[in-house]
């Protein structure tokens, strides 16, 4: 195999491309990796080196955790140097999660990682695993003198590669599976492959990378809702060792303005909690104090989100509280964009 040519690492985790039906539990199970690889013998026409190794065992992306993303993240740390890019095989269910994880654990990231999987089974005659596997890899490989043309986290899937930490998957049904509603794409796959080369993260001074391993999951996500109940909002808030609540609220950011509500919040805050405001809306960003229905929040010392996903507001508040104890400090990170997760300038 000729030296120059790039070498990739797939990394397997399981999820609907690697299925296949149990006949025994009547249910999709994954299996290893090599039930892809004979499905896909175009891997061998790419003239790249390709290496592959299993995440034991190959799990439905339902049963992720952070000591997945702790294992993913430590497989690229230990291969860094030897590859070129990454591509993470992954079920869509929680892709977004983990992608939005990666991001933020692999700080000084100079190679492209990109997640991808399907909705229909490899094995199956209308699979959408061949093509996003294929056009994966081929991203990954990519470079323009020596600089990787993706060295980010990323989404790729159904044509359109995506920054990781932006995307949300939108359809159980659709090819099109994921959306990154509030940023662009970083590139679209027709017949050539475009990079909107204006809207990928570049690296600035060559830095080491550096993986952060340490992530905390005392935090809770409560998305609001008309009718929602005091007792209910007092046993999230009242969680054992909570130190972070993620608030999933109305439009722009808004929520009931009963007493006992902010109240509830306010109290958390007061003792130490730290509350982040994020839209349920799936595309726009939480404006705190355009409506009075926020500005309250705003006054009971809630965070904005501004335009983060759920997804991503769910692993940068484990990240950060697993690397700082300053709650200041954590307040002030999540205003911050810190992998291109947040538009700072809206
Ligand atoms: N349940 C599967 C998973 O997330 C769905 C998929 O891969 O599309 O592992």
């Amino acid at each position: 195999m000729n030296k120059k040519s790039p070498s990739i690492l797939l990394i397997y985790t399981g999820g609907t491309i690697g299925m296949v039906n149990d006949p025994h539990k009547g249910t999709l199970v994954p299996i290893n990796f090599s039930h892809i690889s004979d499905q896909v013998p175009e891997l061998k026409k790419f003239g790249f080196n390709i290496s592959s190794i299993t995440l034991e065992p190959v799990i439905d992306s339902s049963n992720v955790d952070p000591d997945k993303w702790v294992i993913m993240a430590g497989l690229i740390e230990q291969h860094y140097e030897q590859h070129d890019g990454f591509v993470i095989l992954h079920g869509t269910d929680t892709m977004a999660y983990s992608a939005s994880a990666l991001s933020f654990m692999l700080e000084n990231l100079e190679k492209p990682v990109i997640f991808t999987g399907s909705q229909l089974p490899i094995g199956v005659l209308r699979t959408d695993g061949k093509e996003n596997l294929i056009t994966a890899i081929e991203i990954a490989a990519e470079s323009n003198n020596g600089i990787p043309a993706t060295p980010e986290v990323c989404i790729y899937f159904d044509k359109k590669l995506m920054r990781g930490n932006r995307t949300t998957k939108s359809s159980a049904e659709q090819f099109e599976a994921f959306i990154s509603p509030n940023y662009p794409c970083l590139a679209e796959a027709g017949l050539h492959i475009k990079y909107n080369r204006n809207f990928i993260r570049y690296p600035g001074l060559r830095t080491n990378l550096k993986v952060n391993k340490k992530l905390n999951t005392d935090i809770a996500v409560l998305k609001l809702f008309p009718g929602i109940s005091q007792k209910f909002l007092k046993s999230v808030i009242n969680t054992e060792g909570l130190r972070a609540l993620i608030i999933e609220t109305f439009g722009s950011g808004n929520a009931p303005t009963y007493g006992w509500f902010l109240d509830e919040l306010a109290g958390f805050i007061k003792r130490g909690g730290i509350i982040l405001n994020v839209t349920q809306c799936h595309g726009g960003a939480v404006e705190m104090g355009l409506y009075e229905t926020s500005r309250e929040l705003l006054n009971a010392g809630v965070t904005s989100g501004l335009d983060i996903t759920s997804e991503a507001a769910v692993t940068k508040m484990m990240y950060l509280l697993g690397k700082y104890d300053d709650r200041n400090k954590i307040i002030e990170k999540l205003g911050k964009s810190l992998a291109g997760e947040i538009s700072t300038n809206v």
